[in-house]
Formats: structure tokens, sequence, C-alpha cells
């Protein structure tokens, strides 16, 4: 554009004529944004509903087909990158939703409804076994004034924009239908109808992989004297508890538990605070180099073992040297001193148990 103003000359009807396609452009692209801003209030069809899980069982979901919000909420897995996004976006708008009521089990749905029957208002919640709280697809906001009214901000904000994370306000509970809650949003990103073609809205991509894998990370493969130092973390999402990591030097493994402290890794998966899941010990290894694969082992539910990493090291050569500091001191320094270090590096190395070797076979890139 600016070349092309230097290179021609333009005249004044030539410059004019710019101009008013200038102003054809604005009002076009106003009209576009205009169409948007429209979508945004009714690009959801209201009579959508959450739809059910297949294969599992309402208020029963395993752990593996939930996910955890930091702030705690508990949603149905493939909700929680829309419902993160969201809460989000409104916050960037001053609205401070957070979700107050979110997956619910059939005991909490059984207590919900006798609440709510001992008020003679029994409609207000579900029959026990059919909330879709129950499939971790409804979730009731507050926003900074409480539990959502239909005056409140965070109901005007989700009314415009849920949409587009494909969450919806079910018709039933606006203000003239039979069950009024402007509380109550319910996720349809598997499925729901839109009136846009198939716009499923913003973080709702189905699951990159299987259930059930185990996860986690190895944040430092370390050579070091007669061996290798390795750390991370690693979580079933099947259970709650820590889980087994194999450390694998060439074809030898060792079996090590990942229950350490990482208070980082537990404010990230709030679903799995309960327990540890860091891991950090040093594995041996004569000098030279050597291949270190390190597992997560997939404990229970679906899924199979997980590699974390597998990272090419060189062993430093044992240095004479260290054996040379002995002799220096034997008179003052009593024999248990010297033998803690080598107790501490041969008590990793004790942790070998004859069920590791299966642990290569079954782990799927
Ligand atoms: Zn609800």
């Amino acid at each position: 554009m600016h070349l092309a103003r230097t290179l021609f000359r333009t005249d004044r009807r030539e410059r004019t004529t710019r101009r008013s396609r200038r102003r054809v452009v604005a009002v076009v692209a106003m009209a576009l944004v205009l169409a948007l801003v429209g979508a945004a209030c009714k690009q959801l069809d209201p009579a959508n509903r959450a739809v059910s899980v297949p294969g599992v069982t309402n208020g029963k979901l395993p752990l593996s087909y939930l996910a955890s919000s930091s702030t705690g909420c508990v949603v149905y897995d493939e909700a929680i990158t829309s419902y993160n996004a969201m809460v989000a976006a409104a916050a960037r708008d001053g609205v401070k939703l957070r979700g107050i009521g979110c997956y619910r089990d059939y005991a909490t749905q059984v207590t919900v409804r006798n609440d709510w029957c001992s008020r003679g208002q029994c409609d207000m919640a579900a029959v026990p076994g059919t909330s879709n709280h129950g499939w971790g697809k409804a979730v009731d906001f507050a926003d900074q004034s409480g539990e959502l009214t239909f005056d409140a901000a965070g109901y005007a904000w989700l009314k415009a924009w849920a949409g587009f994370y494909g969450w919806i306000h079910p018709a039933v509970m606006e203000p003239d239908g039979s069950i009024p809650e402007p509380w109550h949003w319910e996720w349809i990103g598997d499925g729901g109808k839109m009136f846009n073609g198939q716009y499923f809205g913003i973080g709702n991509a189905p699951l990159a992989e299987p259930r059930g894998m185990p996860f986690g990370s190895v944040d430092s493969v370390i050579p070091v004297a007669n061996g290798v130092s390795v750390s991370g973390w690693a979580i079933d999402p099947d259970q709650v508890a820590s889980i087994p990591v194999h450390v694998y030097v060439d074809s030898t493994g060792v079996a090590i538990t990942a229950d350490k402290s990482r208070p980082d890794v537990n404010a990230a998966f709030p679903l799995f605070a309960a327990a540890q899941h860091g891991f950090s010990t040093t594995v041996t290894a004569t000098p030279g180099p050597h291949r270190v694969c390190i597992y997560a082992i997939n404990v229970t539910g679906t899924g199979s073992n997980r590699q974390l990493a597998c990272v090419d090291v060189v062993v430093p050569p044992t240095t004479p040297a260290s054996v040379a500091v002995a002799p220096t001191t034997p008179a003052t320094v009593p024999p248990t001193t010297a033998p803690p270090t080598t107790s501490t590096s041969t008590s990793t190395t004790a942790a070998p148990s004859p069920t590791i070797a299966p642990a290569a076979a079954p782990a799927q890139g």
C-alpha cells in the first residue's frame, strides 16, 4: 500500500474514490461486527440440554472422566477447557464467575434433592441419578455478588457469551420457564445444536487420546558419579493415590513411587491433590553412555503405561580422588561416616523388584 502510494501520482478524483472505498469497507466491517454480536445472543438452540455420557453411570463417573478447574469446580473432562476459557473471558470483562455447584456424585444428588424437598420445592433438584450435574455437564454459577440471579452481571454476561464456549441456559430455567434457575448452566459442546451450522464453541475439541493414560513430566535427567539422577511427577487419572514410575538405564529397570511433595502439581490438578505425585531419585549406572527411559505406570482403569522421557546420558568416570580422600583421615573419622554415601546409593538400587520387567513392553508412545 505504501509502495503503491509512492509509485503512482494520484489526482484529487482518485483520492476521493479511495476514501469512499475505505468508507464502504468500514461500513461492511461494522455490519459484520454487529452480526457477530447478534449471533452471540442467539447462536444456540434453547431446546438443547446436556446429553448423557455413554458407557458410564450418572453420578458414578470414574475419576478419569472428570477434570477440575483451579478453583476446584469438577466437570466432565471434555468440558474443562471451555469452562476455563469462559471463566477467564468473563474475568477480563470484570465478571468474576465461579462454579459453586459442579459435578455431583449420586450421594450428593440425594442430599440436594432431600434439601429442596424439605422446603417443598422438589422440582428444583433432579431425581437422583438423572441430574446433569451427575454427568459433570452442569454448573451452578456465582459472580462477585453471589449466586446468580436473573439481574446479576454474571447472568447477563453468560447470556451474551456462554454460547461461544458451548454452554447454554436451558429454556425451562429462564424466568418464564417451569424451573427458573438463573445459576444453572449446561455444557453441550459434545453434540449440542447450534443455529449457526456446526459450531460447537471455544475449547470443545474432543479428547486427543484415550482416557485413563497416566500423565506427567520429567524435569531432569542428570548423570552423576555412579548413576543418574532423575526427577519429575506422574499421575494415573483413574486414581488419586501415588503411582509407580519405572526408570530404565538401558535394559535394567528400577521401580520407584511418585509420592514426593510437589505443591505445584497438586495446585494444577486439584482432583488428585489428596496424594503426592513427585519423584526424585538416583539410580546406579556404570561410567559411560546410557539410555535412560522413564515410564509412568498405569495402575488401574483404562490406558497403558506412558513413556515420559527417553534421554541419552554419559555417566562420568569414577574419580580415584575420592578413594584417596579416605586414607587421609583414618584416625579421627569413624568408619560409619563413609558408608552412608554408598549405602544411600545402594538403597535406591535395592528398589528393583521382579515385577519391573514387563513395564517396557506395554509402554506405548
Ligand atoms: Zn444446577
